[in-house]
């Protein structure tokens, strides 16, 4: 008996050892991913290149502890820019710099970054997405729009069908809509009742800190346009041809909710824009400006990562390709 209880005490022993041997791995991986994580606090402020980059893109982040109102914000705002020729080569250079990153951030396959991308209707982000990421490789990114949840969809906790589609090592995932509108068109339409989305935004920023302990770098963005904007847009999608599959008189009954809306985007902007997944309020009246500060932001944001191709295999001085 006293011989079972030393063996007994022994195993304990080695697998206390072995858990604590663990425990040590998974603090070391945790405080370094929380190292990292202050890497990404600032992106921006740790970019390397000379002289610094400016003008001052993070001005438009949303800093935790100083809520913004929407209202305070000028859509049309474009710095000293006046037409898109004025960006044309300093957008080229943002698209390069992006694709230059993002073959990088693939090569290294350890980390992947997340881009949340959200706005009224006719905000712009289809837009974005195309004349923004038109020379990335699509092997190395993924879209993903989400629409009215399917049956399975609903079935399930509203986190279940976009934690699906979080980037694997390597990628970028673009939300086109996110988890976002669970705090959003859920709440202007009554889908849930008030303590349950109100609960949603401590929620989301739990699994987006999780996300960011587990190597997601997360950057989103609100495409911000003025409601004479928004009136202007749904009327040429009305009078071009080309544009009429984009209208959905849906839009106008939205319209009429605006200020609901904005109040709703302020809320879920001001709550959930934390260090680790800041939101940037983009100017986006002007589609052009838009696509500089979104494009730029992610190289920064990118560059901040600093991502690192793999070690060649050794030896490969020595190697000749047969005939
Ligand atoms: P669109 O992006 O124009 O194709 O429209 C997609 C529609 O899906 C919009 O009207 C959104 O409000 C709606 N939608 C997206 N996510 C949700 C959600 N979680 N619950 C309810 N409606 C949603
Ligand atoms: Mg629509």
């Amino acid at each position: 008996m006293s011989k079972s209880k030393h063996s007994s005490k022994n195993g304990s022993t080695s697998a206390h050892k072995s858990t604590e041997a663990e425990h040590k791995k998974t603090k070391e991986a945790a405080e370094k991913a929380t190292s990292d994580v202050a890497a990404l606090m600032a992106p921006e402020t740790v970019v390397v290149e000379e002289p610094p980059p400016k003008p001052n893109y993070p001005q438009y982040r949303v800093k935790p502890g100083e809520p913004i109102s929407l209202a305070d914000i000028d859509p049309d705002a474009s710095e000293h820019y006046q037409k898109k020729r004025d960006i044309k080569e300093e957008l080229e250079k943002q698209r390069q710099r992006l694709q230059k990153l993002q073959e990088r951030l693939y090569a290294e396959n350890q980390r992947s970054l997340l881009i949340v991308l959200q706005a009224t209707d006719t905000g712009g982000k289809d837009g974005t997405i195309k004349q923004v990421f038109s020379g990335v490789n699509p092997q190395g990114c993924r879209v993903w729009s989400f629409k009215i949840p399917s049956f399975e969809e609903a079935s399930h906790d509203f986190l279940w069908r976009y934690h699906q589609r979080t980037p694997q090592r390597g990628m970028i995932a673009i939300f086109n809509r996110s988890h976002y509108e669970d705090v959003l068109v859920v709440r202007i339409k009554n889908l849930v009742s008030e303590n349950v989305w109100r609960e949603r935004y401590h929620i989301i920023n739990e699994f987006e800190s999780m996300l960011t302990l587990n190597n997601i770098a997360i950057i989103k963005f609100f495409l911000h346009i003025s409601k004479d904007e928004q009136k202007r847009r749904l009327e040429s999608r009305l009078q071009e041809p080309d544009k009429h599959w984009k209208f959905s008189s849906n839009d106008i009954k939205e319209r009429l909710l605006w200020d609901d809306y904005q109040a709703a985007f302020e809320d879920a902007i001001n709550n959930c824009s934390t260090q680790h997944a800041p939101w940037y309020v983009v100017p986006a009246n002007k589609k052009w400006y838009r696509n500089l500060v979104v494009a730029r932001t992610i190289a920064d944001t990118l560059e901040a990562m600093n991502p690192q191709y793999p070690p060649a295999e050794e030896g490969l001085e020595n190697i000749v390709i047969p005939d």
